[in-house]
């Protein structure tokens, strides 16, 4: 029997699931799904200081989003209490919970010589890179020979502080790996590096080679930031007698303008931003923004290029100063209204293609996971780098949704606005919902466009004393004319006030009737009613318009209408 292929997703949950955190899942799911193997999530919490209860909640929540179920790993529901899908008998899935494993396996490496206690400080160590930085040499630690092994481990009896140093063999490490081949790395890029911290904790490299065997994980699937770490994995694996798992180094994400795509991105684009607006108005800027961020933080933030702030901390700049910033994580996307399998879709050209063409010789870009799934190989990812392009996802959006039918937009666009505009919900109620839906298919791009503030679909989502009237359009269509738009109003109102039933092609009809028995175009009596309506010049079909508000609504508003927009 073929050995059981094992991939992992295996985040540290310090913030939320970023973009190339989740093309990482993907392929590692995709390639589960396509071998017959099992997808496994593990939560490499050992950095106790940076890890989260609600990073870990919202990094599984996400996946479940994108689709990515997995076989083994944390249970969703319950993400810090009880462990799920554990057939194997594996888990626990985090790490901080496998803790006694790690220490039997460095005491096992102790035993052995093949690591030892080292006592200096951080500020001595400081003081050694320093000292190799000026000798314009990379710092590497390599001093295990020097010390007399019985006289260390007395010292770490005695409780004096060490980490633990795994003793790297003095010699070359080639690294098998397939995307990028084999790759050597010589003795002098390697150091014998820690494996146990101060606090007592293991260290990533540690805890991902046992863990990895543990869990029988058969590939390994990774960014191309961990490239220079994997030598020091296979040294590991090879002094414990581990197998070593297939690797596989995933191309970069770069960002269109050729920038690294980072998730600082969105701190850089709101810090930039914010400076800007205090140059221009220092003192108004500051009072918009002190009401909901703590200065000293937003201080700290705006003089330090490397700090991040929270994800509520940027929405409210945005909100604020009505800025969009670059999304990054997962939530971001799925906030902007991307549906996950385009999400899905999107990211998996993000290093992979099916190698397909279509009948007029493009390479095919659109798939469904499920296709993915049957289709994943490793050896159709790429080495290069891979490019972040905002606008083809948006253009997949687009098509996606374009090609829904009218109630599998609607049952989208209902879940998003259950999570991220619930009040727009209430503005539409009855037949109105569905009416309103059908008639911004068309006009979306994203699930979230039919709510935008200044789209299309605004009108009906306000109440009908509260948008405002367009003195452009009020100027054109109500002003102007023989008769005058406004002129017609009253007419209209009493037409559409009897009218049964009051549905698209009946209202069309009516509105159609007034125009001829003044000689009218349709335009010239339809546009001031629109605008009557809505406060503006353009809004889906006239019929649609009013059905969506309704006859009351669209009375409340004509006599507003006239009310307000009184001749100037
Ligand atoms: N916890 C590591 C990270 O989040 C996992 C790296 C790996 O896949 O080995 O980057």
């Amino acid at each position: 029997m073929s050995e059981l292929v094992v991939t992992r997703f295996a985040p540290s949950p310090t913030g939320h699931l970023h973009v190339g955190g989740a093309r990482t899942a993907l392929f590692n799911w995709a390639l589960a799904r396509q071998l017959g193997g099992r997808f496994l999530v593990r939560i490499e919490d050992t950095d106790q200081a940076r890890s989260s209860a609600d990073a870990v909640g919202g990094i599984l929540e996400d996946l479940a989003w994108l689709g990515l179920d997995w076989d083994d790993g944390p249970d969703l529901e319950t993400a810090n209490a009880t462990l799920g899908g554990d057939e194997r008998g594996i888990g626990p899935f985090y790490q901080s919970e496998r803790k006694a494993g790690y220490d039997a396996v460095i005491a096992s490496l102790i035993e052995r010589d093949l690591a030892y206690p080292a006592f200096e400080s951080p500020e001595e160590l400081d003081g050694l890179r320093r000292e190799a930085r000026a000798a314009k040499q990379n710092f590497r630690y390599r001093r295990a020979r020097e010390f007399d092994r019985e006289t260390a481990l007395q010292r770490a009896r005695d409780g004096e502080p060490h980490v633990v140093r795994f003793r790297m063999p003095e010699e070359e490490i080639a690294v098998e790996d397939r995307i990028l081949g084999q790759i050597a790395f010589g003795e002098d890029q390697l150091d014998d590096f820690v494996i146990r911290k101060r606090d007592g904790f293991p260290t990533y490299h540690l805890a991902v080679v046992v863990d990895d065997e543990a869990m029988g994980v058969t590939h390994v699937l990774r960014g191309q930031e961990h490239l220079g770490n994997t030598p020091r994995h296979v040294a590991l694996q090879r002094a414990l007698g581990y197998r070593e798992p297939v690797y596989a180094h995933l191309p970069v994400i770069f960002n269109p303008d050729g920038s690294k795509m980072s998730k600082r991105d969105k701190d850089k684009a709101g810090r930039l931003a914010v400076r800007e607006a205090l140059t221009l108005d220092e003192a108004g800027t500051r009072a918009r923004l002190d009401g909901e961020l703590d200065p000293a933080i937003l201080d700290g933030w705006i003089a330090d290029k490397k700090a991040q702030l929270s994800g509520t901390d940027l929405a409210s700049i945005e909100r604020l100063l009505g800025l969009e910033l670059p999304g990054i994580d997962v939530e971001d996307f799925r906030h902007a209204g991307y549906l996950p399998e385009v999400l899905v879709n999107f990211l998996a050209l993000l290093g992979w293609s099916p190698g397909q063409k279509d009948a007029e010789g493009k390479d095919v870009e659109r798939f469904t996971p499920g296709e993915l799934a049957k289709q994943f190989s490793l050896e159709r990812v790429g080495k290069g780098n891979a490019k972040f392009d905002r606008a083809k996802l948006l253009a997949f959006s687009q098509e996606t949704l374009g090609g829904q039918d009218d109630a599998e937009f609607q049952a989208d666009w209902e879940t998003w606005c259950e999570r991220y505009a619930p009040e727009a919900l209430g503005h539409l109620q009855g037949s109105a919902r569905a009416r309103f839906a059908a008639a911004m298919k068309p006009r979306s791009r994203t699930l979230a466009e039919p709510t935008s503030a200044d789209g299309p679909g605004a009108f009906a989502l306000v109440g009908d004393d509260t948008y405002g009237f367009d003195p452009k359009a009020v100027g054109k269509f109500l002003d102007k004319g023989e008769p005058s738009g406004r002129q017609l109003l009253p007419e209209l109102r009493q037409v559409l006030a009897g009218l049964e039933p009051f549905e698209p092609e009946a209202i069309e009809a009516a509105v159609g009737a007034v125009a001829e028995a003044h000689c009218l175009g349709m335009g010239k009596v339809a546009q001031p009613l629109r605008v009557a309506l809505t406060g503006r010049a353009a809004s889906p079909a006239l019929g649609d318009t009013l059905a969506i508000l309704g006859r009351e609504s669209v009375l409340r508003r004509i006599d507003r209408c006239l009310a307000e927009c009184s001749t100037s």
